[in-house]
């Protein structure tokens, strides 16, 4: 055991967390005791998410601690905003010397790091326009309102009738538009009616595509790969397939790179390991350095640059912290650093978690530090192995009740990871 403190829940011996936390109830640094706080969520804050039964008071690194001072490793890494782990003593310190000069301008003014910001971002990602956003649905809604435009301006689409092709099984957020063009059931039930405009097809066919395509199609949307569906990674040749349709008929490809981009995958952006370049990329969580809501559209000027002063905005998108973060980031990536952890270190994940195949896992998909575990049959739910997990000292989510998604900060050592892929062994293998 490495890294851990005797605190630590990394531990066959620790004792049920209820145990644990009425012990230790009297010394909770932050007063209340794990228990009283859960309470407090369960009856003001609003019920749209079940959480494990951790009360987290600080982070560094892949480390998380609780309440009452109990270790555990995070696995799950913000679902990829916290790329670089918690407080990367880099982000912190642009973090704080942004707070100390200015925070908020608004877009009525210019300020000093936007345009900076721009560049940057536009230089790494090889792309010529940026728009920036905070949360990732916004800037998904932003696309969309995009390719709308281009395809009434440039492309000549007759007024409302533009088309956009997405993937069945996607996941781009959370607003009402967004949620229109969904097919999990639970995250659209009830909350009609929906926003027109969208035809769903299989994700991981090209033919599908290539036949819902019509002359009123401004784009076809997509994941490079579906984080929410379970890590789901499409058939080799699906982007460059995607890509070659657009071209012949006219259409933007959009890549949703929120999760699969910012080195997740060992590469910049996901698609790219496709050979594929997209019109426009939305970009997120790890934009922000789990520090701040930062996101973004970048791409192609003749695209993005259908926007005209006041067609569209945010009041925080671009505002001077969130760029000075941002920044950071950039520089973080710049160096390829992260990038390289991932492929190296994404590897070994999948050469670990590949000798469970058969061991009370079914299945193991993804791409550089990021997997989809898949539960076999006789396993437990999902949920179960999570809270089980949670028991060893380990944070990760389950995503779709049996798949566990293992996305752990870009800079957990070779060891923590062994340590995490056992507690999954022990937790599945039972
Ligand atoms: C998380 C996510 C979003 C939405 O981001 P929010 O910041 O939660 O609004 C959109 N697309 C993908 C692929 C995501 O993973």
């Amino acid at each position: 055991m490495t890294a851990t403190t005797e605190n630590s829940a990394i531990s066959p011996s620790a004792t049920g967390a209820a145990e644990t936390h009425s012990a230790a109830a009297g010394t909770a640094q932050a007063g209340l005791a794990a228990a009283e706080h859960i309470a407090l969520d369960e009856q003001w804050s609003t019920h749209n998410y079940h959480p494990l039964p951790v009360v987290i008071a600080e982070a560094q690194g892949a480390w998380v601690t609780d309440v009452h001072g109990r270790r555990y490793l995070d696995l799950l890494a913000g679902y990829s905003a916290l790329n670089f782990g918690h407080r990367h003593p880099d982000l912190v310190a642009a973090a704080v010397e942004q707070l100390g000069r200015v925070t908020l301008t608004s877009r009525a003014f210019h300020h000093d790091q936007l345009g900076l910001f721009c560049r940057e971002l536009a230089e790494l990602t090889e792309t010529e326009l940026v728009l920036p956003m905070n949360s990732g649905a916004e800037a998904v809604e932003s696309a969309v309102k995009v390719a709308r435009k281009w395809a009434y301006q440039v492309k000549g689409v007759p007024d409302g009738r533009a088309e956009i092709i997405v993937a069945g099984s996607n996941f781009h957020g959370r607003t009402t538009t967004i949620v229109s063009f969904s097919t999990d059931p639970t995250a659209r039930a009830d909350f009609g009616p929906f926003t027109p405009g969208f035809v769903v097809v299989d994700y991981g066919s090209a033919q599908a595509v290539a036949e819902a395509i019509t002359e009123h199609t401004a784009a076809v949307l997509v994941e490079p790969i579906q984080g929410e569906a379970g890590v789901v990674v499409p058939p080799a040749g699906y982007l460059a397939e995607l890509r070659r349709i657009c071209d012949d008929n006219g259409v933007l490809l959009i890549a949703d790179e929120i999760q699969s981009g910012l080195a997740r995958t060992g590469e910049l952006l996901a698609s790219s390991a496709d050979g594929v370049r997209a019109d426009l990329y939305t970009l997120g969580k790890a934009l922000g350095g789990g520090i701040v809501p930062v996101s973004a559209v970048v791409g192609r000027r003749e695209v993005l640059g259908v926007l005209r002063p006041g067609e569209h905005g945010s009041t925080f998108g671009g505002n001077p912290l969130a760029c000075a973060v941002g920044r950071a980031v950039i520089r973080l990536l710049a160096t390829g650093e992260y990038q390289q952890r991932s492929r190296e270190l994404g590897a070994h994940l999948h050469r670990r978690l590949g000798e469970l195949v058969g061991h009370g896992v079914s299945a193991v998909r993804g791409r550089g530090l990021w997997a989809g575990v898949e539960i076999a049959p006789e396993g437990p739910a999902g949920r179960a192995a999570t809270a089980a997990l949670l028991e060893r000292g380990v944070l990760c989510k389950e995503t779709q009740d049996t798949t566990l998604r293992i996305a752990p900060p870009l800079v957990i050592t070779e060891s923590e990871l062994d340590e995490g892929v056992d507690a999954v062994g022990e937790v599945l293998s039972r």
